[in-house]
């Protein structure tokens, strides 16, 4: 038999039960009405809908596709291997996959294995939680040299995601790594960088990356930010951990804390702000001048702006990155202090650039898209046919997460964000505006199932994933580390289907 139809027969076992449980929606009054309810992204947004969809209906059920033939998105490849306190909440996630109203479907890649339109005509409610899989340009001169890569294909690298476990990046050549933005992310590819081998080793890091950061000459690492140490985008906790890393001297100028009028009262409204902005000044006087031989350096560069990236002299790997001087200003619109070029430049050498400066989502076909914002149009998850002001509501078709807010925020953020998406779902159903599912007898799973069939789909159904994820903590308890990570699209596809 084939694999594809391997899994589809096992997936056909396990959902039998389900079809004779209950009937469908609108045959009895007795027992539940169903909900066919898919979710298109099994990171934390997709998987607090579906929790948050099982305790808010009791008929619903809810089958989770994803790209990638694992699930979790970015708490398996974004979350830093050095805070496996944050990935705790895969046992939540688990437990939820665990529920019989419950299916993955891995390996499925919306737009390219089934179209939006086809998840709208097979489900009574579409919710789009794939998240932001790309990055923001900076759009300036030299941005395509090697030795440039964005901050996200470096933490995918690091973390083992099968898109870039061959991205390596050359830690070889060069002194100087920068990393440009100061958000948690930069904050990240700054720690994975500096922070000693022995800690890293006993993480679920990949070995490649390991490998890889232990012959690096990486000694000083500049985090740039376009605005002043009031703005910087870190919170209080993270820039906590980086500022005391065991051998590496802070290094901040002490005229680049000076406060305005207007920073002062930024702090006054953000107490994260201020938190931060202490803790800077606090490390900036701590380590005044402390350099010792051995150590490392993370410098903090403020009121910079990069314009240009310059080649080195071979002409095709990064040099150095040209940085503007800039000063702050008020928006005249939003009030917001932004940063404004003064027409000083100088040139930071390096031999690395991480752009840190957010990541992006990507529209796919049949979905209205705000390219300005980079998000789904949206009123409290339900997805409007465009950003305007007569936008009209797209009828079982709902986004959460990344996709529906931004990429900002944290693992929980992404609660919230669901309660709300799965509120619109609730209302709507109540109200019965939910369009139902056009062929009544193929709807939901049996629907989604025999798309796949037909299109020889190869899924990774949940048991899949806990095969991958055994044998990658198998191979962990080798060496002394929570998993060691099947990173290769094959791997992984061999790895579910032993
Ligand atoms: P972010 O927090 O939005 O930071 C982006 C940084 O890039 C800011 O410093 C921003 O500066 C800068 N930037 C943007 N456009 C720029 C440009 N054209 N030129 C120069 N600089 C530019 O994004 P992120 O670091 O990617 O993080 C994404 C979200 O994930 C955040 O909410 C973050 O807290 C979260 N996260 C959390 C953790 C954690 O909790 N441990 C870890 C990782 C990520 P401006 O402020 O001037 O725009």
């Amino acid at each position: 038999m084939a694999r594809g139809l391997w899994f589809l027969s096992r997936a056909v076992g396990r959902l039998r039960p389900l079809l004779v449980q209950g009937p469908t929606r609108g045959f009895s009054a007795s027992a539940p009405e169903q909900l066919h309810v898919c979710v298109v992204g099994s990171g934390p947004a997709g998987f607090y809908t579906a929790d948050r969809m099982f305790k808010g209906h009791e008929g619903a059920q809810v089958d989770i596709i994803d790209r990638l033939p694992t699930p979790f998105g970015l708490v398996r490849s974004g979350v830093a291997p050095d805070h496996p306190e944050t990935k705790i909440v895969v046992n939540q996630f688990s437990r939820v996959a665990a529920n019989g109203r419950c299916s993955f479907f891995g390996n499925v890649t919306l737009g390219r294995d089934i179209s939006l339109s086809e998840l709208h005509k097979t489900y009574h409610a579409v919710v789009l939680a794939y998240g932001a899989e790309s990055d923001r340009l900076l759009g300036i001169p030299g941005e395509d040299l090697k030795g440039i890569h964005s901050a996200r294909e470096f933490v995918w690298w690091y973390n083992g995601h099968p898109d870039m476990c061959d991205l390596c990046p050359d830690l070889k050549n060069t002194e100087s790594a920068v990393a440009l933005g100061q958000g948690n992310v930069a904050l990240d590819v700054a720690r994975i960088l500096l922070r000693c081998k022995a800690e890293l080793a006993t993480t679920d890091i990949t070995d490649y990356a390991l490998d890889a950061l232990r012959g690096s000459t990486i000694r000083k690492v500049y985090l740039v930010g376009r605005r002043g140490p009031v703005q910087a985008a870190c919170t209080a906790k993270e820039l906590r951990e980086i500022l005391g890393l065991k051998n590496v001297c802070i290094c901040i100028k002490e005229a680049d804390l000076l406060t305005t009028p207007a920073d002062e009262e930024e702090m006054r409204n953000s107490r994260i702000q201020r938190r931060v902005y202490e803790l800077l000044s606090k490390a900036a006087s701590a380590h005044g001048g402390n350099n010792y031989n051995d150590q490392k350096e993370l410098h903090f560069v403020f009121f910079r702006r990069p314009t240009r990236f310059i080649p080195a002299e071979n002409g095709s790997t990064i040099g150095a990155v040209q940085l503007e001087k800039t000063v702050l200003k008020g928006d005249e619109v939003t009030g917001k202090q932004v940063a404004v070029g003064t027409g000083e430049f100088e040139d930071l050498k390096c031999g690395l650039v991480l752009k840190s400066i957010g990541y992006k989502s990507l529209p796919v076909q049949g979905l209205p898209f705000d390219k300005n914002r980079g998000v789904v149009p949206n009123l409290r998850g339900r997805v409007l046919s465009s950003e305007s002001e007569t936008a009209t509501v797209e009828r079982g078709l709902y986004v959460v997460g990344w996709l529906k807010r931004g990429p900002t925020g944290i693992v929980a953020t992404n609660l919230h964000c669901a309660e709300e998406t799965v509120a619109s779902i609730l209302e709507d159903d109540k109200k019965g505006v939910l369009r139902p599912p056009s062929d009544s007898k193929k709807h939901g799973r049996t629907g989604l199932l025999e798309i796949l069939e037909q299109k020889n789909v190869r899924f990774v159904p949940f048991s899949g994933w806990e095969k991958i994820d055994s044998m990658e903590r198998m191979a962990g308890q080798l060496r002394n580390k929570p998993r060691e990570k099947i990173t290769t699209w094959d791997g992984l596809q061999k790895a579910a289907n032993e």
